[in-house]
Parts: C-alpha cells; structure tokens; sequence
C-alpha cells in the first residue's frame, strides 16, 4: 500500500521539451514566452490584460498598487485565506479589515463585507476560496457605488467559471497563482489580469523595476536605447523557463478541470450518506474547478477533524487540515484589523479537511480514500 499525497502536480515530457527549448534559445529570463504565455492566459481567461509576474503574492501587490491603495486606507480581506492575501494590503501599507465568510462556500459576501465598511474603505480582496466562484456581482452591487475596487483573488481559480464565464472576467484586476498546489503551475508564477489598459500598462513596468523599456526590448536592438526608472518599481518578473511550461499546462487545462470535476463527483456520491461530513459543492452561480476538495467535520460526526485526520494518516492517506484563519496567526493576531467576530471562519478553520485529489488519482486510490471515511464513520 503506497501513501495517497493530497496534491500531485500534472507534468510530463512536453514540458520537459518546452524547457529545453528555451535554454537551448540562449534567453531564459522574460521574453517572447512570458509575453506568449500572457497572451493566451489572457484568451483562455477571456480577461483583456494580463502580466505575469512571480507569484500570486506579488500580483495581489500589484493590483493593490495600481488601484492606488496605500497608507490610510482600509482593505476588506478574508481571514479565511492563506496568508498572502492579507500581507499583500499591508505591503501597501493599508490596514487589513478580516471579514468574516458564508459557511457553504467559504468566500466573503456582500453582508458579510457590509458588516465590516468603513469611511477609509478603498478596497476589497475577495477569494475564490479553494477554487470555489464568489458571487462577483453581488458584491459588486455594494461596492461599485461606494468607489470601492474589488480585488478578485482567484489563486486557486483557473478553469472555475462564474455566471458562464472564466472566474475573474467581471473583475477590474485579479491574480493568479502558478505554485504547484494549484491548478496549473510554472513551479512558482503569478499573473495579473485586469480590464483597465493604464492598470496593466504600470504593472508592467512596475514588475520590471518601472524601466521605460523593457529589458527583452533592449536587448533586441544593438544599440539599445537609454532606459529611465519612472518611479520606484519592483522585480517581478516570470521567467521564459516558467512561461514555456504554462503554455503547456494551459493547454492541460480543460482536462484537469473535467477530470477534477469527475473526482468531485465521485467523493460527492460516495460520502452523501455518511452522516456528519458535508463536502464542499458547486453553487448556485458557478462552476468550480474542485482545486480543494474539502470535507466539514460536522457534531454529527464521531471522531473530531483532527482525529480524522489521524485516522486517514493509518490508512497511509495525506489529508490537509482546511484553510488557515489569518486573524489567529501570530503576525496579525491581537492587531487592529476590525473588530467584528469571525465565527464562520474559526468553524471552517477547526473543522475542515482537504482530501486528495489529483489528475492521476486513480479509481482505487479514490476508494481507499472513501473506505477510509467511511470506517471511520461507523
Ligand atoms: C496560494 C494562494 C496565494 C499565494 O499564491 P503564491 O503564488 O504562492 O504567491 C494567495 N491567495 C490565495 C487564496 C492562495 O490560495
């Protein structure tokens, strides 16, 4: 019996292929594939704009940087996230304000944003948890008004739709993330998407240390013409080597996500009559690309979520404890990030689990998982 990883990235030999073209072309920092790779994130996302960059964390920083929030202002942010999404507001130098999130999806709502508006709100981080769609639009009817941007944190959200469209499309700016944990990956990588020509024009410039010309641009003349630094810029910047295999796990995509969804609905009919486990599940609004299949350990279960996870550790399967809370870890705890409780955030936090769930996942390996469950159900 093997162990059972939650996570496996998909890669094979025509990425291997698709790197080793690029070094043997002599240009391995960004060049002509991080500007190909943009151009067909782009298209796949049916986003008008996108700029790759290093990571998730650094687009978050920039799309708070070219929606002009700084010092001053206040950022709605969900405690219920990994940790950047609240450290990119404060590399800004804004105040992070933890909203709470719904129980069924795990996403911020307009109430639950609403609850936590103050006059110096400019701006809102909200996630795509887990790959899960938030209701963009609904959000958007109390924020739009206010002149309040919305950030679209859509890290795990590749191939997840909302309202028949790509995540992310509805939004000014989103980010992306290509670390190996998510859907698709470049090893680590980013990327920004936005419909705003000037915003995507700056982080451009912005993630290439704010030069007038780019460096790729430089290098194509002899000559290459004298650069200015037009403010103080950042280094951000994706490799030719990471975009050449995002061009390639772009193309997987579809696939992943329809073999995802497969895997979902497997685990979705296989645990519907265990009583105490509640999986998480499309909504009403969207499709999700299931980049973490979580399960909520309900009061009607008989062991607790960490016991369960201890249970599936014997049976050599490497469940996850679900999402983190920001507000509890020590960088932001006892801080002045809003004062409203978070209870459905402290829930989700102390009684959820990732299962495994990956491309290659096979049939057997499916139902080790479920046997698993489901003996320890009894
Ligand atoms: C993973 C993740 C990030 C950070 O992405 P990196 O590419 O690792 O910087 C940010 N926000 C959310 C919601 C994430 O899941």
């Amino acid at each position: 019996m093997s162990r059972i990883n939650v996570m496996q990235p998909w890669l094979g030999p025509e990425e291997v292929a698709a790197v080793t073209e690029v070094i043997e072309s002599g240009w391995v920092a960004q060049g002509p594939r991080v500007a190909a790779f943009e151009a067909a994130f782009a298209r796949s996302q049916a986003a008008e704009h996108a700029v790759a960059v290093s990571s998730c964390t650094t687009a978050l920083h920039l799309a708070l940087v070219v929606a002009g929030v700084g010092p001053g202002d206040d950022v709605v942010v969900p405690s219920f996230s990994f940790v950047a999404t609240t450290n990119a507001v404060a590399y800004v130098g804004a105040r992070p304000v933890f909203a709470d999130v719904d129980l069924v999806t795990g996403n911020v709502t307009a109430a639950t944003v609403e609850a936590v508006l103050t006059p110096r709100t400019r701006a809102v981080v909200a996630v795509d948890q887990g790959g899960v769609p938030l209701d963009l639009d609904d959000l958007r009817a109390l924020t739009d008004p206010r002149g309040i941007v919305v950030v679209e944190d859509a890290a795990c959200g590749a191939g997840s739709t909302y309202r028949g469209r790509p995540v992310g499309a509805g939004a000014d700016i989103a980010a992306w993330s290509f670390h190996p944990r998510k859907i698709l990956t470049t090893g680590e990588g980013g990327m920004v998407t936005t419909s705003r020509e000037a915003w995507a024009v700056r982080a451009r410039r912005l993630r290439e240390h704010a030069m007038s010309v780019s460096a790729a641009d430089r290098h194509a003349t002899v000559l290459a013409p004298a650069e200015e630094y037009l403010e103080v810029g950042f280094n951000y910047r994706m490799t030719d080597l990471q975009a050449a295999v995002g061009i390639v796990q772009l193309g997987r995509l579809p696939e992943v996500v329809a073999r995802r969804r497969q895997l979902a609905e497997v685990y979705a009919k296989q645990l519907s009559d265990v009583p105490g486990l509640r999986a998480v599940a499309d909504p009403p609004w969207g499709t999700g690309n299931f980049q973490s299949y979580w399960v909520e350990v309900t009061e009607g279960f008989p062991l607790s979520r960490d016991g369960l996870l201890e249970h599936l550790a014997h049976a050599d399967i490497s469940a996850r404890r679900g999402i983190m809370a920001t507000h509890r870890q020590p960088a932001y705890r006892g801080g002045d990030h809003g004062s409203v409780p978070l209870p459905v955030t402290e829930r989700l936090t102390d009684r959820t689990l990732i299962l495994p769930l990956f491309h290659q996942m096979s049939e057997s390996e499916q139902a080790r998982v479920v046997d698993a469950l489901r003996s320890a159900g009894r």
